[in-house]
């Protein structure tokens, strides 16, 4: 069975997206910091025959990071699919953020997708293997209130094309899944304020789906970004 490693597995989409690549036949390798949420998810994972191993690991904290990515890939086998999709955001007036929560954030949606790849992909050199970056619209516009995550999410989409470039030579394909907003546990979480209609989002279901058609493409080609947006409303 192919093997995916998914950060961020704990809840939203990297949990829906756990639960459909089992159920597609892959095997996982799981990351998040409530080892509670990933051991549940590896017990309710356990009828579709898959192997579903994790490690919680703060993606916030650099020098944890290599250690058990490389512990968690020991245990189990190099990933043929690595989906970079932990991420925080918060909102508020660029110059009003601290700038300890910057370095948080960047570390997060940015530096932290680095240092796995750093970890992951020199072993995925020459067999093969499938990097996606999820990304945000974000990347692509100035949202008053998001600054630090525009900024996050243009430098990681940056980061990707110029992986991809230097990786293909070894048969390394990375690319981009940009979103708009999507129905998740982030709207929830105390650092981000706003009054968006939570129903006209995209669900967790539809990006899920598109991270596995992304997982299924052949290896002679490469999508290089795939951008899903709700039809209606202002995302
Ligand atoms: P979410 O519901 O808040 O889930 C975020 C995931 O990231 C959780 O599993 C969380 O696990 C993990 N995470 C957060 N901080 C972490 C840390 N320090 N170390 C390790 N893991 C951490 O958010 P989501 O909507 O599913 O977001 C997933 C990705 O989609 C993010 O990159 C986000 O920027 C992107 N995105 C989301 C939307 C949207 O509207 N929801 C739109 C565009 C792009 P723990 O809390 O257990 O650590």
């Amino acid at each position: 069975m192919p093997t995916a490693l998914i950060t961020g597995a704990s809840r939203g989409l990297g949990k829906s997206t756990a639960k459909l690549f089992a159920s597609a036949g892959w095997d996982l390798l799981l990351i998040a910091r409530d080892e509670d949420a990933l051991d549940q998810l590896s017990i309710d994972l356990s009828p579709t025959g898959s192997s579903v191993l994790y490690r919680p690991l703060d993606l916030s904290k650099p020098n944890l990071i290599s250690p058990a990515i490389e512990d968690l890939i020991n245990d189990g086998q190099v990933p043929e699919v690595l989906i970079n999709n932990a991420g925080v955001a918060w909102t508020g007036d660029l110059l009003s953020m601290s700038l300890e929560k910057w370095e948080w954030l960047m570390q997060v949606n940015l530096t932290s997708v680095f240092q796995v790849c750093s970890s992951v992909v020199p072993l995925m050199r020459n067999k093969g293997g499938l990097i996606v970056n999820v990304s945000s619209h974000a990347s692509r516009n100035a949202f008053s209130q998001w600054g630090a995550y525009c900024v996050s999410k243009a430098a990681l989409s940056s980061f990707t094309k110029c992986l991809a470039e230097e990786e293909r030579k070894h048969l390394i394909r990375a690319c981009t899944l940009t979103l708009g907003a999507v129905n998740t546990s982030l709207w929830d979480t105390e650092t981000v304020q706003s009054n968006f209609d939570r129903e006209a989002m995209l669900s967790e279901d539809d990006v899920a789906a598109e991270l596995l058609h992304l997982a299924q493409q052949p290896s002679h080609l490469v999508v290089e970004d795939l951008t899903l947006m709700p039809a209606v409303g202002k995302f």
